[in-house]
């Protein structure tokens, strides 16, 4: 065997004279995706191993706030006195996907929600039967249940009813992802799924068109692992392999936090077009810029550098972030008056500095070197309508329009390159049927092969309309069918 194998040079079936092992399902990645689809494929009778190259398994998954988005009338959902409706959810989902939208992937998660509720739950997963009302990133509490989206905030709330559909597992704070993760590498072991950490996948084995196993490094040496059935590729997203956001995504280098783990390198992406499959959606990503909480901060006006707004403020922060990554010149500033100064000692999450302060409204407009006039008139027309309960220009809620007419301002500079937080994950991966079956160019599948979460391009599609809680859904469901897909291929090695 050459020593240095490279995903896009397959290795021929034939070639191979030594197994380092043998299963049915052969998983690369043991994060959200990788283990919903070991536990899936261990029930439906195969022998799975998961090779993960980390030392130990949960990947950015466990690393997440956990949120999942799941609706249309769950049990946490009911208890907390909400009703929901999964035509609703699928109207938002739609929506929120983008203009890449997978129709039938929106379609079968949101019909198959209250199945996955339940199936997570049967996993150990368990969601606290309370609401957290307050505009955050994530239930600061043990609280199970938020809105996690655009869902309340035009234009979204015009084209489909309302719901929190952010569920958390059971944690205080913002750290869901580990129970999540407990839970599916618990159940995935008592199910006698083997997984291989410190095996890092390197490329495909193939038979012909086929894929029936995988290389991976383990201590130094390429150790050959065969599936009969098939193999699921559940490697994560790319965000952290500079070259590939370069060269595929890049819109998301001006992000200055990478938000993933270390092996968020797209090598399962890599090893799936090795194999034939085709890549999608690959500019997409998320770009977070968490100007709340303080909720508070949802009654500022956000301006660009002339002192023009340009969005209504009370939306989503991977909203905002995206907003203001289109505009690539612009300065922004977040501007309040004396009302929100007691949450100054809560500066909003992002870090944001403090751009300039005056007495008043001309004062800071001077000291933001905004052009004469430019944020003067911009407060005026904002504090008129607000008066009026009324955002006729950005649709801003009548609940965050409060008039800032108590002087003095402040404002924080949220533009990129100030020292606030811009995270970036990417969103694009291989092109796969709702089964998980990976597809060429010409959308044939690829015999053997199997991808999901951030490996695949998925539910997540676009920046401007992603909320929390769609990437863990998409790669926990997408993973169990995948799984489910790889056990049941009849196609495989005998
Ligand atoms: C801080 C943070 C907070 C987040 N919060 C949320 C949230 O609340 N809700 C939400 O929906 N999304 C959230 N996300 C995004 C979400 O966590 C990920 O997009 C999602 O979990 C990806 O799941 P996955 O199974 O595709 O990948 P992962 O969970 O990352 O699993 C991939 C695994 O593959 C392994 N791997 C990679 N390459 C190889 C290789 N060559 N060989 C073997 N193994 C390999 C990795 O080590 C990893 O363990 C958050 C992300 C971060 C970083």
């Amino acid at each position: 065997m050459p020593k240095k194998s490279s995903s896009d040079q397959p290795r021929a079936l034939a070639d191979i004279n030594e197994w380092y092992a043998q299963c049915d399902v052969l998983i690369l990645g043991g994060g959200g995706a990788g283990m919903c689809a070991a536990i899936e494929a261990a029930d439906a009778g195969a022998s799975v191993i998961v090779l993960e190259a980390a030392s130990d398994a949960g990947g950015s998954t466990a690393m997440a706030g956990g949120l999942i988005y799941m609706g249309g009338g769950t049990p946490t959902q009911q208890a907390c006195g909400f009703d929901d409706d999964i035509e609703e959810m699928y109207k938002y989902l739609l929506m929120a996907s983008g203009p890449n939208a997978d129709e039938s992937k929106v379609r079968l998660y949101c019909d198959s929600t209250l199945e996955h509720y339940t199936w997570l739950t049967e996993q150990g997963v368990t969601f606290k039967p309370e609401y957290y009302a307050g505009k955050h990133t994530n239930t600061p509490n043990c609280a199970g249940l938020m809105i996690t989206g655009n869902e309340e905030a035009w234009p979204y709330n015009q084209h489909s009813v309302a719901a929190p559909r952010g569920h958390k597992p059971l944690i205080k704070g913002d750290h869901g992802g580990i129970p999540l993760m407990e839970n599916l590498i618990r159940r995935a072991t008592e199910k006698g799924v083997s997984i291989r950490c410190d095996a890092r996948a390197l490329t495909s084995i193939m038979d012909g068109r086929r894929v029936c196993g995988l290389i991976a490094r383990i201590d130094g040496h390429e150790c050959a692992f065969l599936a009969r059935r098939g193999v699921v590729l559940c490697g994560g997203g790319f965000i952290m392999n500079d070259d590939m956001v370069a060269r595929y995504a890049p819109r998301l280098v001006r992000g200055n936090y990478p938000n993933g783990n270390p092996n968020d390198t797209g090598a399962g992406i890599r090893i799936g077009l090795g194999a034939g499959g085709a890549a999608i959606n690959m500019h997409e990503g998320f770009i977070c810029t968490p100007f709340y909480p303080p909720g508070e901060f949802l009654e500022a006006m956000i301006v660009d550098g002339n002192g023009q707004r340009f969005i209504n403020e009370d939306v989503y922060h991977g909203r905002m972030g995206s907003a203001i990554l289109d505009r690539p010149d612009q300065r922004y500033y977040l501007i309040i008056d004396s009302r929100h100064f007691d949450v100054l000692n809560r500066p909003p999450n992002g870090g944001y500095p403090v751009a300039g302060t005056g007495d008043t409204i001309e004062e800071l407009e001077t000291e933001l070197k905004i052009p004469a006039g430019g944020l003067c008139n911009t407060l005026q027309q904002y504090n008129r309508f607000a008066a009026e309960g009324k955002d006729p220009l950005f649709h801003k809620a009548e609940k965050y329009l409060t008039p800032l007419d108590q002087p003095p301002y402040a404002a924080y500079d949220l533009s990129i390159d100030a020292g606030g937080y811009f995270a970036v994950m990417t969103f694009g991966g291989l092109d796969t049927l709702t089964t998980g079956e990976v597809l060429t160019i010409e959308r044939n599948t690829v015999p053997g092969l199997y991808a999901a979460g951030r490996n695949s391009a998925g539910l997540p599609r676009c920046a401007e309309g992603y909320a929390s809680g769609m990437s863990i859904g998409d790669a926990t469901f997408f993973g169990r069918l995948a799984g489910r897909s790889a056990a049941a291929n009849t196609q495989g090695l005998t």
